[in-house]
């Protein structure tokens, strides 16, 4: 099969660590030029120094995908340094598990801006160039969080229901012009339980991640899988998670 990657254009958001970091390494080593966004500069600096060293080529920009701004910044940074953009992958996502009667807005308030405006301000910010250049890939990182729903995880999984929602909508106004997405991963060994408030629940959580969570390099297989089908092949949907998950 002919390598749909190479040399294609992709930007990240949410690189600095964990499914975002092993896309782009993974990406850059099958000749992606890649484009690594996050708040993270000292993470995203290390990341593209790997990538350089390795023969890659990789670029970053300190992005909020709270700030829109920040979003246009990383699909502008894309099309001055490599003349376009392929695909944008909306990865970054952030966690407040609580019980909904337990009333954490500002937590709620945190997941809705960053696991679902955050996407929607990359989609806008890459759509332009999308348009212009009548083509292009947009991958939304969601969760079965969405898929099964469980206690503490409402919120959550409502602003990631909330991307699935929109990525299918997305997929058929395109007609064709854009491929659209969605990566569902279950629990995944990164450092995403870290930033959890509740120390009951990040201690729960990182205990269940310990013992069954698959790598990171699984989630970025899937997008590389998604990315490397012909023009004409469109990867809705793939969840992918722990064997033994439940
Ligand atoms: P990590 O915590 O390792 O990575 C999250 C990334 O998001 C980091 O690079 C972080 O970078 C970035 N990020 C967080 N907030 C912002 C922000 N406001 N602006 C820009 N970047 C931000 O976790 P994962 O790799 O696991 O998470 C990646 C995605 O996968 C998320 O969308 C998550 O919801 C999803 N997911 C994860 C699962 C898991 O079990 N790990 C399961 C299902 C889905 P920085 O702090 O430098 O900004």
């Amino acid at each position: 099969m002919q390598n749909e990657i190479k040399g294609k254009v992709i930007a990240i958001t949410g690189a600095s660590s964990g499914i975002g970091e092993a896309a782009a390494l993974m990406l850059a080593e099958q000749g992606a030029k890649v484009v690594v966004g996050a708040r993270r500069a000292d993470r995203l600096e290390a990341l593209v120094d790997r990538i350089s060293e390795a023969g890659g080529e990789a670029i970053y920009a300190v992005t909020d995908v709270r700030r829109w701004e920040d979003l246009v910044k990383l699909v502008q940074i894309a099309c001055e340094r490599f003349g376009r953009l392929d695909v944008i992958i909306n990865n970054a996502g952030m966690s407040q598990l609580s019980r909904i009667d337990e009333l954490d807005v500002a937590g709620w308030e945190e997941m809705i801006d960053v696991n679902f405006k955050g996407v929607l301000y990359g989609i806008a910010a890459a759509m332009p160039v999308f348009q212009r250049q009548d083509s292009g890939h947009v991958i939304n990182i969601i969760s079965t969080s969405g898929i099964k729903i469980v206690p503490l995880q409402g919120v959550y999984a409502a602003t990631k229901n909330a991307v699935r929602t929109l990525s299918e909508a997305l997929r058929q106004e395109s007609k064709g012009s854009l491929r659209v997405t969605g990566i569902s991963p279950g629990f995944v060994q990164t450092e995403f339980a870290n930033g959890i408030k509740d120390a009951a629940i990040r201690e729960v959580l990182t205990e269940k991640m310990s013992t069954m969570a698959i790598s990171p390099e699984a989630v970025a297989s899937a997008i590389c899988f998604a990315i490397a089908q012909p023009k004409q092949v469109d990867v809705g949907d793939i969840v992918i998670r722990p064997a033994a998950q439940d």
